[in-house]
């Protein structure tokens, strides 16, 4: 009897741990679920947008993309290098032709062996690295320059040119710490994904937009002029309005993108962007 008695104790010892055990689990579970609700990340991105995201672009001017040079502040900081979500690699980004997008990335590696040091045109910040493009480009950059002055007497600025990899994936970083990654996404490039990283393409200003990049430059006389003539020296604007949905970038007066005279006439004759232009 004792024994039996004994068994019998020892076994409602185990059916109340056991649910103890459960009571203690379901607690926690439902602790969980009042300190960690799944919608946080929505909340998270609404409150993105419910910022004043225009706002906030407009006082880049640099507005997008591909815009904004760093200047000092970034490279305090140790850049995140994302890999690219998607698209592809580029195979021979030294083409003058070189299509680079939200689909089509750069190799991370790539250089332009032909880098030169603007020496001849007006610039506007001392970032040494900004101020070089391709040799050939900077040529018809002059050129274009040259054209305006002699023609309008209007004097335009080179503002920023090539890019490394590593700049991008700085600039890209801070945007993102600062503005969250939808906002980013609106007005930057990732690394490999900047145009500026070819050395083919440049921002340009001029004084009466305080030689910022904003989008106000293309109501400028400047501005007009650039758009109309670019691709008599081998440029064209490469993100022009209404076109985001397939540049990938918002409308920017002010990025010329070096393509050489016989595509870049093309490709304004066209009317097309060059994604179209290429499909
Ligand atoms: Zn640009």
């Amino acid at each position: 009897m004792k024994r039996k008695k004994r068994l019998k104790i020892r076994r409602n010892i185990i059916i109340i741990t056991a649910l103890l055990l459960i009571l203690f689990g379901v607690m926690l579970i439902r602790e969980k679920i009042h300190k960690d609700p799944s919608p946080a990340t929505e909340d998270h991105d609404d409150n993105v947008e419910n910022e004043p995201v225009e706002e906030e672009e407009t006082q880049f001017e640099t507005g997008s993309g591909n815009e904004e040079e760093p200047e000092e502040e970034p490279w305090a900081e140790e850049p995140v290098v994302e890999a690219p979500e998607q698209g592809v690699v580029i195979e021979n980004p030294e083409k003058t032709d070189v299509l680079v997008n939200r689909k089509r990335n750069l190799p991370e590696s790539y250089v332009p062996e032909d880098l030169v040091t603007l020496s001849d045109v007006p610039t506007v910040l001392s970032n040494p690295e900004v101020n070089q493009m391709r040799s050939t480009a900077y040529e018809a950059l002059k050129e274009l320059f040259k054209a305006a002055q002699e023609e309008e007497g209007y004097e335009l600025h080179a503002r920023s040119g090539y890019r490394s990899y590593y700049t991008q994936a700085s600039l890209y970083s801070s945007y993102v710490e600062n503005n969250g990654q939808a906002a980013a996404d609106k007005f930057s490039a990732k690394p490999g994904q900047s145009e500026h990283q070819t050395g083919l393409a440049m921002d340009i200003t001029c004084e009466a937009v305080n030689y910022r990049l904003d989008e106000s430059f293309g109501e400028t006389e400047e501005g007009k002029w650039v758009a109309a003539n670019a691709h008599r020296f081998g440029y064209i604007i490469r993100y022009p309005k209404e076109k985001e949905d397939i540049t990938g970038y918002m409308y920017e007066p002010w990025h010329i993108r070096y393509l050489g005279t016989e595509l870049a006439e093309k490709v304004y004759d066209s009317g097309l962007t060059l994604e179209e232009y290429f499909q």
